[in-house]
């Protein structure tokens, strides 16, 4: 018989859902609300292995790219005025507010563990690294705000960085929290292999990720119609914005199988058996 195939996010999503439910400092976290997906990357080459996206921060202020004259400070040209928006990604019922993408199979590989991540946890596995970036991705999630956690400097005042080296401590803490916590090994057990392994155990890989090379990203629009104010004494320029979705739903969504070289053009739509 041949083995189901694993579907890498689901197992990912599950964990996810159990951290939070273990981890005091990630309980305020509502996974209805965040849509894991993969994107496809190479494991030997360069490139995040995850991603935390947030899709539910309010439209920028209305702006304009502009020029001076380097002399006078006089402004000689500007663009029309526009915002940038976060799109609309809603699946079902739920209003999505943050996206966590995972580059397969770069991420079960993770060949690129840097000494200062394995010096983080001494004495363990190195699969310790996937746990470690699952965690911190769930810890880019602002409990207070839309948006992506903001760390402090150390005199506590905001850092425009969004990590320092307390950011991945408490990473460290949350990680060995939820481990005493006597989560079911079953929960983990998908961690320890690589993408090869992974394919030799479950017989392939699938993940929920986005059809077409696209996903949900900030976009610009341009404002219609635009405010008539002083600055429009200069030259006005047209800008060109690429054209964006901006409204995803389920309908957007694909399992599809990955695989170590190429992606997998040809999806299987409905067709895979996922375990
Ligand atoms: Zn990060």
């Amino acid at each position: 018989m041949i083995a189901p195939m694993m579907n890498y996010t689901e197992h990912v999503r599950r964990l996810m859902s159990d951290i939070v439910s273990r981890v005091p400092r990630l309980s305020f976290l509502d996974m209805n609300r965040v849509l894991v997906f993969a994107r496809f990357g190479r494991a030997d080459t360069e490139g995040p292995n995850a991603t935390c996206h947030c899709v539910c921060l309010p439209p920028s202020d209305p702006g304009y790219y502009f020029w001076r004259d380097q002399a006078t400070g006089v402004l000689t040209r500007r663009s029309q005025w526009f915002v940038t928006k976060s799109p609309e990604v809603r699946i079902g019922a739920a209003p999505i507010d943050y996206m966590i993408s995972f580059t397969l199979p770069r991420f079960c590989d993770q060949r690129r563990i840097s000494a200062r991540k394995r010096a983080r946890y001494p004495g363990h596995p190195e699969w310790m690294a996937k746990l470690d970036t699952i965690v911190h991705e769930l810890y880019h999630i602002d409990p207070q705000q839309p948006g992506i956690r903001r760390v402090q400097r150390a005199d506590g005042t905001p850092s425009s960085r969004c990590h320092s080296p307390a950011f991945f401590q408490d990473v460290v803490e949350m990680v060995m929290q939820y481990l005493t916590s006597g989560p079911d090994p079953e929960m983990l057990e998908f961690l320890r292999y690589d993408f090869a392994g992974l394919t030799t155990r479950y017989g392939g890989v699938v993940a929920t990720t986005f059809k077409g090379s696209s996903y949900p990203r900030r976009y610009v629009e341009v404002l219609n119609p635009q405010p008539d104010t002083a600055d429009q004494q200069c030259p006005v320029e047209a800008l060109e914005v690429p054209r964006a979705a901006t409204h995803f739903t389920e309908e957007d969504l694909v399992t599809r199988r990955f695989w170590s070289g190429t992606p997998d053009t040809m999806a299987r739509k409905g067709k895979v058996r996922a375990a």
